[in-house]
């Protein structure tokens, strides 16, 4: 995927504060934080959204959590708690088309969601 952003992250083309990595997942800092811990994690593979994940991604999505909880327990936050969001499509206002998972945290979250 030529043109998608995330994957130019992953391939190193476009720099990312990279918090945690294996070799199926990468987690770094979002540009543009909307609390004081704002982590996307993505797989490395490109997979458009939430829809697109199929069975055989399995072994992937399962390393995202994995990644999650290790970024939740970097940061800190574990104890305290956190949100994993995923935007998927227009109405919740998914920007980007490489699926990716938003760690949020370090103050109280609303709920529901705006
Ligand atoms: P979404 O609205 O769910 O598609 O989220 C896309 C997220 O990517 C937003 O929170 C953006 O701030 C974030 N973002 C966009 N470009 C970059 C970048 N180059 N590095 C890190 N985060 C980014």
């Amino acid at each position: 995927m030529g043109d998608c952003l995330f994957c130019s992250i992953v391939s190193g083309k476009i720099p990312a504060t990279i918090v945690h990595e294996t070799d199926k997942t990468i987690a770094f800092r979002d540009v543009n934080p909307r609390a004081p811990v704002h982590v996307l994690v993505i797989p490395k593979e490109h997979i458009d959204s939430l829809l697109a994940i199929k069975a055989s991604h399995a072994d992937i999505i399962a390393d995202i959590h994995q990644v999650v909880q290790a970024v939740a327990r970097q940061e800190k936050v574990d104890e305290k708690g956190f949100r994993m969001v995923v935007n998927n499509g227009k109405d919740s206002g998914q920007a980007v088309g490489h699926l990716h998972y938003h760690v949020l945290a370090g103050r109280k979250l609303g709920w529901p969601p705006g």
